[in-house]
């Protein structure tokens, strides 16, 4: 055994024990929303996957390692469609490329779902001249990839917007990010415009507000959310009472997806130092690896089954970010189980992708 990952075991935690001691959900667990890659860490996810309960995952996977993955997941893992964003050339990923790959990931890997990734920061990483016509969510390619998805039969997903505490932070300058709220103008459009079903990513983009995400959901019965993003909805979801979150559930049930947003890469798994290529940031070695999808199944499934309350197990650095003078960067938010009732789990855990991707999952 090598040595716990502090950033995602803070408490400690004998992650075995406690997927024993939490014992098999109350049914078998579809994660809507995660990004498995590499061979090795496919392994390690997979032994973490079984403990906690997680029988199917819908993975956003590298196009390069799809096969890899396929190979060690096999039928535990459905694939989606994803443009290649760490190309050399990130413009030709974003338009051509990516309509190229919808096609890819339709015909060899039987994609049912497509990504729009449209969160704030992609107005950095795409800086050149071209960028206003693929960036916004309702810009020339966006539109086109969405028709060539929504011939293909695919439903599609989008990642909208970020915590609040990064609208706080990062993305404080609104002449270049815009608001928080205006980031969902382009977005309805595209609901109008484009039949789905939808999936928006991490509640919505908007755990902190029910309140919108309920207007968003009545007005736009193809609208589905997935609850994917564990730091941040573990952060945000406590903060919410246990009576809210059940209204929101109940109110919005077969609609609300389980997902986890786990990243697993070979790197996790490699001694920082001689990989020569990861900081070692998030796990440097197989046991740390373990530690680090298994906090997110632990955390998420402690979140919405049980009365825990006291300091979630993964390091929360927004906290330190909006409040430097009383958090670090290694402190975590309080989390507040809610303990839904079996019925809620059910529908939460399977029921609503059931519903939504149907027969994809068979
Ligand atoms: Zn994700």
């Amino acid at each position: 055994m090598s040595e716990r990952n502090p950033d995602a075991n803070r408490l400690g935690l004998d992650y075995r024990a406690e997927a024993a001691r939490l014992g098999k959900p109350v049914v078998p667990i579809i994660d809507a929303h995660i990004h498995v890659n590499g061979r090795e860490a496919s392994k390690v996810f997979k032994e973490v996957a079984t403990l906690y309960g997680v029988s199917r995952v819908v993975t956003q996977t590298r196009l390069a390692e799809a096969h890899a993955v396929r190979d060690v997941l096999g039928s535990m893992a459905r694939f989606v469609a994803i443009p290649d964003y760490g190309s050399a050339d990130r413009e030709t990923a974003m338009t051509s490329g990516y309509l190229a790959d919808i096609e890819t990931w339709h015909a060899e890997f039987g994609a049912r779902l497509m990504k729009l990734w449209c969160a704030p920061r992609l107005r950095d990483l795409a800086p050149g001249p071209g960028a206003s016509e693929f960036v916004p969510l309702d810009s020339p390619w966006r539109v086109k990839q969405a028709a060539l998805g929504q011939s293909l039969g695919m439903m599609i997903k989008v990642h909208i917007a970020d915590p609040d505490t990064w609208f706080q932070t990062k993305y404080a300058d609104a002449t270049r990010y815009g608001t928080k709220r205006s980031q969902y103008e382009p977005l309805e459009r595209m609901l109008d415009r484009f039949a789905g079903p939808w999936i928006l990513a991490h509640m919505g983009g908007w755990p902190e507000d029910l309140g919108f995400l309920s207007d968003l959901l009545d007005r736009h019965p193809s609208v589905n959310l997935d609850t994917s993003a564990t730091k941040w909805i573990v952060r945000e979801v406590s903060k919410h009472s246990r009576a809210e979150v059940v209204d929101f559930l109940t109110r919005y049930s077969g609609r609300i997806l389980f997902g986890s947003d786990i990243v697993t890469t070979d790197e996790h798994l490699m001694a920082a130092k001689k990989a020569g290529v990861y900081s070692g940031e998030l796990a440097s070695s197989p046991e740390q690896a373990f530690e680090l999808y298994a906090s997110r199944y632990w955390a998420l499934r402690t979140l919405w089954e049980t009365v825990y309350d006291g300091p979630s197990p993964i390091a929360d650095p927004d906290l330190a970010m909006v409040d430097p003078a009383r958090f670090g960067p290694t402190d975590a938010p309080t989390l507040r189980g809610k303990s839904l009732t079996p019925d809620l789990l059910r529908v939460l855990y399977s029921g609503a992708a059931r519903r939504v991707f149907g027969n994809w999952l068979d």
